[in-house]
């Protein structure tokens, strides 16, 4: 099978959020998404639009390659649709944004909820095991129903860290909650805010919260940059 990836967009900006907040990056956001969280910052990222542009892993390694970033950041959307073993390119540091629904070590054949029906093979562990996986499990506060199940595979992995988003400091128990069930060490666990405001970011009580509960936080600083803006 030759895969093809649906791109909602590419560009370059720094790393804003987790465990490499600040780094000069190429940003790769994929079409679709198995998931629709109520407060998602990329829902143009949903479904079919005429702004798709469907490219082969060749071509899509041509443009990774073009850019000067050393950081590959594979967002979405929800990357893990997409066959991204087939997109590694030399001296290149990946990372992935992933909800951690969906597993990358076997072969997908998903309906999303819009109809548009995708289909992979099984990544390689070999390869995608030198990528730096941002797993973001979602709380209650995204308000759906989602099966977390597969974060058992996340918690025996070193590759990867957890990365959630609160919105007040009730939700940080239910993180709690989540990591022990999972087994999870906190050292892994970053906390985000949500929002695409300055005010929803500069919440310094909240913040002293997630440190006194022992989780380490993660500024979005493309919002504190760049506001609401795309392609930041
Ligand atoms: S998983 Fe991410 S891209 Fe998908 S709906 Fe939720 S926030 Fe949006």
């Amino acid at each position: 099978m030759n895969p093809l990836f649906y791109l909602s967009e590419t560009f370059e900006s720094i790393q804003g959020e987790g465990n490499y907040a600040g780094t000069y990056s190429f940003f790769v956001r994929f079409q679709h998404c198995n998931l629709r969280c109520s407060w998602c910052d990329s829902k143009f990222a949903w479904g079919e639009n005429e702004q798709v542009t469907i490219v082969s892993a060749t071509e899509l390694k041509t443009t990774i390659k073009a850019s000067k970033a050393p950081h590959v950041i594979l967002t979405g959307g929800e990357p893990t649709l997409y066959q991204l073993d087939k997109l590694l390119v030399p001296n290149k540091q990946y990372h992935v944004e992933t909800n951690g629904t969906i597993l990358p070590t076997q072969a997908l054949d998903i309906v999303l909820p819009d109809g548009h029906r995708i289909q992979r093979e099984a990544m390689d562990e070999r390869i995608i095991q030198h990528f730096n996986w941002v797993i973001s499990p979602k709380l209650k506060n995204a308000q759906q129903q989602v099966d977390t199940t597969n974060l058992s595979y996340w918690a025996t992995k070193s590759w990867g860290i957890f990365k959630f988003i609160i919105q007040q400091k009730e939700d940080i128990s239910e993180v709690t909650e989540m990591i022990q069930k999972f087994n999870i060490d906190k050292k892994r666990v970053y906390i985000g805010l949500e929002g695409v405001t300055s005010e929803s970011q500069l919440q310094p009580k909240l913040v002293d919260e997630i440190i006194a509960n022992g989780f380490n936080y993660s500024p979005r600083l493309q919002v504190l940059l760049w506001g609401a803006k795309r392609m930041k």
